[in-house]
């Protein structure tokens, strides 16, 4: 006979985890069940070597609006409440000091601009110039031959805040402490992939290849698979799944002390590589991610090349997207560089090129490919919009199924991305979602008071203003006399179109 649930959710990655357990915490269901196609739970893109461990508060993520980044932080701080009411310090969430280092007078005139807008919202954002970052980060400022950097740079972020979370470990705690809530039966069955799920008289039939399952409520948090799975029950048929795969470089040291992120190209968000220590591998200092697209939906799994040309669903509208995208000359460069990183020999020379933006000294001995680490960012193609959808996607059919995908920050957002599911699903089986308590447990209130000096931030800012001034009167200097500072060019992934900007000063 099959075994009947409230809520069946497909997928024990972060996302399945953290639905489990808002459900077994924060409603009055009381059977859930849990279907993961591997033997274990996060083994692919929620695991610690798959991404880059960070949680993202939209501080230093310069791709995000101050709008945007004051929704983010409150779900981005349900994660760091989550392993702090559960005493996860140090074992599952970590602290580093993180900064978005602008180089160039472009970029850190765009740094301190943000840093006046974003401060309130992070009341502990600080101003590090050059000779703050000589001590706190002293390899981003000195070249191979102990030189400073000519470039103007700045560096703008926090010290003493949860940073890194080891996604995988979350997951486990997550469905752990959702099986201690009393009174409810909480179910994970590893080695059960689903099959095929159709419905019967208001029932979900959920298939593995050993067993049926029933549901009143499905929700499918499968990853790249989850439209998959859509498209087979014939829903989400104008969305499209493109798998974009992240790779990284490991250093053969450690470093740096926290995590560097860069400005990001606002067409391409998340696209500029960072570096930051790995919790994983005792600190070393991880590049990355790339983004090069695969045709197949796992990483480091075989096989899903088939479900890759399924889920794809190539036709005139998908072309019709590509070509657009491709049109424009930072996609492409972006596009072709990252396939070039991939290619042996060559790869670690180009990446080392792109990655002495962060660190000057940087040298191909000092880097290998970091085998095993990366995953795939399942990006969803809008057929009718005909565009590339950059966030995450869910489609709630509103017949009690429910399909979520979710490329990168959706590690960050899985507590918050749950909360939307969990008031769908008690809304359609009637039943009660103690917000309340939620609240109380999981959101932000306590605000903490800026511990930054003003007056002395005001100093940097104008400190760092002087120099860029005396660094574009040098430039224009030195455009009458038939030369150009390098450095005044620098945008972020733009070296051909900078060429082509100059040549037609
Ligand atoms: C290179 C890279 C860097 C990233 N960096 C960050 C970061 O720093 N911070 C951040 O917040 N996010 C980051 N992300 C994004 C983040 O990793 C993902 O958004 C998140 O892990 C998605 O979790 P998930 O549970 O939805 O999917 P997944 O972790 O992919 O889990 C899906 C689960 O469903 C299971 N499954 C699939 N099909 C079936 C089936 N038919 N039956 C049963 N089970 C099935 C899979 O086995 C898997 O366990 C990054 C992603 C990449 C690729």
């Amino acid at each position: 006979m099959s075994k009947k649930y409230e809520v069946v959710i497909v997928g024990a990655g972060i996302s399945g985890a953290a639905l489990a357990y808002e459900l077994a915490r924060y409603t009055n269901i009381k059977s859930i069940c849990v279907l993961e196609k591997y033997d274990g739970v996060a083994t692919l893109n929620s695991s610690g070597k798959a991404n880059s461990q960070t949680i993202h508060f939209g501080d230093i993520e310069t791709n995000y609006t101050l709008a945007k980044a004051s929704i983010t932080k409150q779900t981005a701080k349900m994660v760091e409440k989550y392993c702090l009411q559960h005493k996860l310090e140090n074992e599952v969430i970590f602290s580093h000091q993180k900064m978005a280092l602008g180089v160039g007078d472009n970029e850190v005139e765009f740094m301190l601009e943000r840093y006046e807008e974003f401060k309130e919202l992070f009341p502990n954002l600080q101003v590090w110039d050059k000779e703050h970052l000589k001590k706190i980060e002293p390899k981003l400022v000195f070249d191979g031959n102990g030189n400073e950097r000519p470039e103007t740079i700045v560096g703008v972020g926090s010290k003493g805040e949860w940073t890194t979370v080891d996604y995988k470990k979350m997951s486990v705690s997550l469905i752990e402490n959702a099986k201690k809530e009393e009174g409810k039966t909480i179910d994970l069955f590893v080695n059960s992939q689903v099959q095929d799920i159709q419905k019967e008289d208001n029932t979900y039939k959920i298939k593995t290849a050993n067993e049926t399952y029933e549901a009143d409520f499905v929700v499918v948090n499968a990853g790249a698979h989850s439209l998959f799975i859509a498209h087979k029950m014939g829903y989400g048929h104008e969305y499209s799944c493109l798998p974009v795969a992240g790779s990284f470089y490991m250093t053969n040291q450690q470093i740096l002390n926290g995590k560097v992120y860069m400005v990001q190209n606002p067409k391409l968000p998340f696209a500029a590589l960072h570096g930051d220590p790995d919790i994983l591998e005792n600190g070393l200092t991880r590049f990355g991610p790339t983004a090069l697209m695969l045709p197949k939906l796992e990483r480091y799994k075989s096989g899903t090349y088939k479900d890759f040309w399924t889920t794809l669903r190539f036709d005139k509208k998908i072309i019709k997207i590509f070509a657009g995208l491709l049109k424009d000359g930072d996609i492409r460069n972006y596009v072709f560089k990252n396939f070039l990183f991939e290619i042996p020999y060559l790869n670690k020379k180009l990446f080392v090129k792109d990655a002495r933006k962060i660190i000057p000294s940087l040298s191909v001995n000092d880097i290998h490919y970091a085998e095993g680490f990366g995953g795939v960012r399942p990006q969803v193609l809008n057929k009718k919009e005909e565009k590339l959808m950059l966030g995450e996607a869910s489609i709630n059919t509103g017949d009690g199924i429910v399909f979520n995908m979710t490329p990168s920050p959706g590690a960050t957002s899985c507590l918050g991305n749950a909360k939307r599911d969990v008031i769908n699903i008690t809304k359609f089986l009637n039943k009660n979602f103690n917000l309340a308590k939620f609240e109380e447990e999981l959101i932000e209130t306590n605000i903490p008071q800026s511990k930054i000096d003003e007056n002395e931030q005001k100093q940097y800012i104008s400190k760092i203003r002087k120099e860029i001034k005396a660094h574009e009167e040098e430039y224009y200097q030195n455009i009458n006399d038939g030369q150009e500072l390098p450095s005044y060019w620098n945008k972020p992934y733009s070296p051909w179109r900078n060429k082509r900007d100059h040549w037609s000063f």
